[in-house]
Parts: structure tokens; sequence; C-alpha cells
């Protein structure tokens, strides 16, 4: 396998985005967003805050066919906008080929969603650029298909992967969406070169759960976070039960520096 060739420091050290790894990445901003307005009062608000990856959805995969499915190429525009005019990196979801063509050398990090990790020809095209990829993992997936789904994407050249835990799926039905694998922190850290990024807001599904399981990942040696984050969550067009606001991202931020 590739990455067991690769360093630590191979993975993700490109001239597009020079993270630094000092200290854990965050990276947040709301599920999708409405407008230009409504994506920028967020952004700039994060960036006040010296948060400058702005991860917002222009292409959502809505488990619901009818429920808001992001403003999509318009959606784009709005992100490429802010991108320039902020000064800010951006992270979103790609979801099929022709977007990674179209996209993908414009924007920061790729998203690959939990939905698409099994997406074998996505994960290729994702391979052949090289913008840093975002590779959530399959809320069914084990760790060894976590990292074939990763190793399609190295095949093809690109050694700019990043790890995405977002909560598996047990089979008892309780109160939240998911449940938080911290032991992949571990695992992932022991055995692979990959960072690891931890998203709280799928995994619980509940804004008040969310901080303490970001402070339980980074006491975990989590990598980074990524966190759905809006001004007023309660507004937000998706996911606004799992979505904090500015307040309680303060409170986490506090917890890293
Ligand atoms: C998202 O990040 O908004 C999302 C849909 O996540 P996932 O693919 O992990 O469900
Ligand atoms: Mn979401």
């Amino acid at each position: 396998m590739l990455y067991q060739e690769l360093t630590k420091t191979d993975n993700l050290i490109t001239d597009k985005v020079n993270i630094n790894w000092q200290e854990p990445l965050i990276i947040a901003g709301p599920c999708t967003f409405a407008s230009y307005e409504e994506l920028y009062e967020i952004a700039s608000s994060l960036k006040k805050r010296g948060i400058t990856f702005l991860r917002a959805g222009a292409y959502k995969m809505r488990t619901n066919p009818y429920n808001f499915q992001g403003l999509r190429e318009a959606g784009m525009d709005i992100l490429l906008r802010i991108k320039k005019e902020l000064d800010m990196h951006i992270v979103t979801e790609l979801t099929t080929i022709e977007q990674i063509k179209k996209y993908g050398h414009l924007i920061d990090i790729i998203q690959i969603g939990s939905r698409n990790m099994y997406n074998y020809e996505l994960l290729k095209e994702a391979g052949k650029t090289n913008t840093p990829v975002l590779l959530k993992r399959a809320f069914s997936a084990s760790y060894e298909e976590w990292l074939d789904a990763a190793e399609y994407i190295l095949k093809e050249g690109n050694k700019n992967v990043l790890l995405c835990e977002r909560g598996i799926r047990n089979n008892i039905s309780n109160e939240t969406r998911f449940v938080l694998d911290i032991q992949a922190i571990p695992y992932i850290q022991h055995n692979t070169p990959f960072k690891i990024i931890i998203d709280p807001s799928h995994a619980s599904g509940n804004a008040y759960m969310v901080p303490s399981m970001a402070k339980a990942s980074l006491k975990a040696g989590a990598d980074g976070l990524l966190i759905e984050t809006h001004i007023t969550p309660e507004k937000s067009l998706c996911d606004s039960k799992q979505t904090i606001d500015l307040d309680t991202l303060d409170e986490i931020i506090k917890e890293i520096r």
C-alpha cells in the first residue's frame, strides 16, 4: 500500500495550502447556505476568530430528495467570491467527477462525503488533482475500507489526504445521530501517516454534545476539528440541530489556545 511508504511530512504539505500542524486545525462553517450575505456574515465572524478554513456546502448529499440540495453552481460562485474577498481557504464537498474537473483546482480542500467514500471513480478523479482531499469515513466503513478508499486517491498521484471521522452507525436506536469513534484517533495515528480530523457535529447530531465531543477529541490527540457553525443555528437550512453558535465555538477555541 502506498500510504505505508509515505512519511508523516509527505502528507498534506502542498504549495496550495500550507497548514500549520503545531496546533489543531479548525475547519468551521454552516452545513449549507442560502445566500452570499448569509455566508459572508458567518465567514467574516470566523475570520475575526483566526479561523481561515471555511467549510460550507454547495452540493449537499441529502438523504431525503425533497430537502434543500444546496445552491450548487451558484453556491460555488459564492464560495469562490468569499475566498477572494476574505482571503480564506475553502473546504467544500464535491459529489461528481464533473464537479471535481470544474472546481477541484479552484478550492483548497475537496471534501468527499461519507456517502461517497465507496464511490471509487469519484475518488480516482480527486486523486488526479493536487488539491488536498478530506476523506470522510463512511458511517459503515471499517478502518481497512476507509484506508483502501484513501489508497484510491494516493494511487492516482495525490498524496494529500486528510481523514475525517464523522461517526459510525450502531445498531441501537438512541438520541444521537451516529456514534463518534474516538478510537479512530489513536488507530490512524499509530498505524498510518495520515492526519485525522474529527467531526463531532455529524457524529452526535446535537449541538449541546459538540463541545464535549470536540474537547474529548482534542484530549485524544486529534489533528483537527470540523465543526458545523452558524451565527443563528436555528436558521440554518440544513443540520440546524447539530450546528453550534459562535459563543460555543469560542469555548472550543479557548480549549485549543
Ligand atoms: C456534511 O459534512 O455536511 C455531511 C453531509 O457530512 P457526511 O458526509 O459526513 O454525512
Ligand atoms: Mn451537515
